[in-house]
Formats: structure tokens, sequence, C-alpha cells
């Protein structure tokens, strides 16, 4: 079932939790609401199940307004990051607890109950794990006996907010590529809300990436990472170097380097961010003939499978990260201290104060 939010609003108080937001969910997608924590992720998840109202906008599933059905009509399954399964009953009690619960006519024969639930603990990879209680289940095996509850009744659309939140870094690792595999699976259009980048980028068809109740982006995980639309996606989504700069009748100037502007044709001299990802940034003991900015090595981190070099003395004392490759390093042997010159490889340059973007491109002199 495919699902649309249509300029949604949401207020509480004098606060407003969301602004205008507005995206649609494919049938069979898999979307992750990625914000900062107070963006509005879950304030949203619970307006489209129907667990809150919103004050203006809508809700569409399969192309019909949902704002008047229920819940249980919307046919979600949710999982929460502290799923409270019920403590007290088995695991297979507590999956063949939506199904127990249906009114006579719609109930499921016993018989029928027992091999769905078999069927949903397979899937979930904990079959031999039927009898036992929460309170003696790993974090991680709770959370997956949380999403086979959540399957057991069939649910059109999926709803998960931070679902492996509250688990180790390593467990959750695991649990997403699991979450992946079963949604590739299963096919059921879910939504799914986290404040971690790298969860969202790794498990996610397309991203809605949300700021102060309102969308920054939409995109898939290539496109939000390589082309962010905003400041706040670049900020959002890794670490990024800023370079000042002005931008002059549709070209953007950084120190020596140029680079076209096409979308600020009118502008007059105005001032501007210039955007680059450590990765992305070219360091040469000379010049080379290429516009470039000069700096100075001021402190080599050599751990990890890439080395990182911080550069000060360019654009006002600003800290310039580079990372570069260890074959790179072996090649150059850059010692700190050392005067150098860089050239950003890809270079995205935001008009100063302004949200929306401007110049992208291979940097030139
Ligand atoms: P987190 O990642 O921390 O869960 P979030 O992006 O999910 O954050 P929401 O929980 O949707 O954010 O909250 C958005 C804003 O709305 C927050 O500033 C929150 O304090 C406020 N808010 C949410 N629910 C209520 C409520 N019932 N009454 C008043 N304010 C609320």
């Amino acid at each position: 079932m495919s699902i649309e939010v249509q300029s949604v609003r949401k207020t509480f108080g004098d606060f407003t939790a969301l602004r205008d937001v507005s995206f649609q969910v494919p049938k069979g997608e898999l979307v992750a609401l990625l914000g900062p924590s107070g963006s509005g992720k879950t304030t949203l998840l619970r307006i489209i199940a129907g667990l809150e109202a919103a004050d203006h906008g809508s809700v569409l599933f399969h192309g019909e307004d949902a704002t008047d059905r229920s819940v249980r009509d919307r046919q979600v399954g949710f999982v929460f990051q502290h799923y409270a399964l019920f403590r007290h009953m088995s695991v297979f009690e507590n999956i063949a607890f939506g199904l127990r619960v249906r009114p006579r006519k719609l109930r499921p024969s016993e018989q029928e109950i027992h091999t769905r639930v078999h069927a949903l603990l397979k899937l979930v990879q904990l079959d031999w794990l039927a009898d036992r209680y929460p309170p003696q289940l790993s974090g991680g095996q709770r959370q997956r006996v949380a999403l086979a509850r959540a399957l057991a009744v069939q649910p059109q659309v999926l709803l998960l907010d931070e679902p492996f939140g509250a688990l180790d870094a390593k467990v959750r690792k695991e649990l997403r590529r699991w979450l992946r595999r079963l949604h590739d699976e299963m096919h059921i259009t879910s939504v799914f809300v986290t404040h971690d980048q790298e969860e969202a980028l790794e498990v996610a068809d397309r991203v809605v990436i949300m700021n102060e109740g309102g969308v920054e982006q939409i995109g898939t995980p290539g496109e939000v990472y390589d082309h962010p639309a905003t400041p706040f996606v670049y900020h959002f989504l890794g670490n990024v170097n800023l370079f000042h700069g002005r931008i002059h009748e549709g070209r953007a100037r950084i120190g020596e380097i140029e680079i076209e502007a096409p979308e600020h044709a009118d502008a007059r001299d105005i001032p501007a961010v210039g955007y680059v990802r450590p990765h992305d940034i070219e360091v040469t003991r000379h010049r080379n003939g290429t516009a470039a900015i000069e700096a100075t090595v001021s402190y080599i981190h050599l751990i990890g499978p890439l080395v990182h070099i911080e550069l000060t003395g360019c654009d006002s004392g600003n800290l310039i990260e580079v990372a570069l490759s260890k074959d790179r390093y072996q090649e150059m042997k850059f010692q700190e201290g050392e005067r150098v010159f860089i050239t950003p490889r890809n270079l995205r340059v935001f008009a100063q104060g302004s949200q929306a973007g401007a110049g992208e491109g291979l940097a030139k002199a």
C-alpha cells in the first residue's frame, strides 16, 4: 500500500512541530525519516499511524484519505525503540497476541495461529526461542520478536520508530542488515525513524531528511549524500570543510578557485560558502599550474583505513580536514609543519545564510 503525506502541519501549543510536510512512499518501498532530535520524525510517524491528528493536511493510504480511519483500520504494524513485549507471555504467545485478540469471526484457528507464528519465528530466525520469556532474551532478540509480532497481523504498512535505538553498535549493524534483507523478502511498505545517518543511508530505498519540522531533502541515499540540497544536509550527512568566498554574476570565487554558479546569475558580489568533503580534497607539494589554496599540515592521524590530515593557514584560520588513502599518503609522505597546496575536487557553493542550492561542480582555475 502506498502512503502519501500531503501538507501536514502540527503544533503543540504555540510550538510548531511540523510545518507543511509532504512526501510519498510508493508501495513496497522502505523509507527512512532522518533528522536530529526534535525535528518532528516521531510526530510525523504517529500522524501516519493515526495515533495523532494533524492540524492541517492529510495522509493518504493507497490514494484514499485515511484521516477518519482508526489505527486498526489503517492496518499498520508498529515497532518502537522500547517495544514492551508482555513479560509474562512466552515469545510464541507474544507473537500470537494480535491474532488471538481478533473478533471471533476473524480469528484464525489454533492450528493456523501455530503455523503462522512458527513461520514468523523462522523468518526472524528465532524459532528455537518460542518457549522463552522476554526477560530471557537479548535486546536484539527482543526487537526481532517485536518485529515478528508486528508482522503477525499481516499489516499493509510497517512503521518503525528507532527500532534499534537501544542496542549497542555491533548488534544495531547486524539488525539493520537483517531488516534490509527481510524487507527485500516481504516488500511491505515501511517507514522507519532514525537519527543515525549511517543506518538510514545503509538500509533505506529513500531518505526524507528533516530539520525543525520541515523536509530539507528527499532522495536515494546516493543522491542525498553526494548532492546535498542545503548546507544543513551537508553538515548532517558527514564531515565537511567550509571555505569562504563570494559569488558575482553567476561565478563563485573561493580564494584563487573559481566555479560556475548559474543559479546566481544576478548576484552582485555576495558572500558565499564552499562545502567540500574531506575525501574530495587533493593535496600536493606544488601548485601544478592549477588554482589552489595554500595551507600548512598541522596534524597527521594514521589510525584506520584512511589517513586524516589537518591543515591550517587558509581561510582565516579555519581547520581543514583531508582524508587520503594510505597508498597516496605513502607516496607523498607529508610531514607536520609542511607547506602544501590543496584543491577541492568537488566543491559546492551556497550563498551565505541561504538554504537553497547554488553552484556545484569541479573546481577549476
Ligand atoms: P527524537 O529523535 O528526539 O525522538 P523527533 O525528531 O522524533 O525527536 P518529535 O518527537 O517528533 O521529534 O518531537 C518534535 C518536537 O515536538 C519536539 O520539540 C517535542 O518536544 C515536541 N513535541 C512532541 N510531542 C509533543 C507533545 N505531545 N506536546 C508538546 N510538544 C511535543
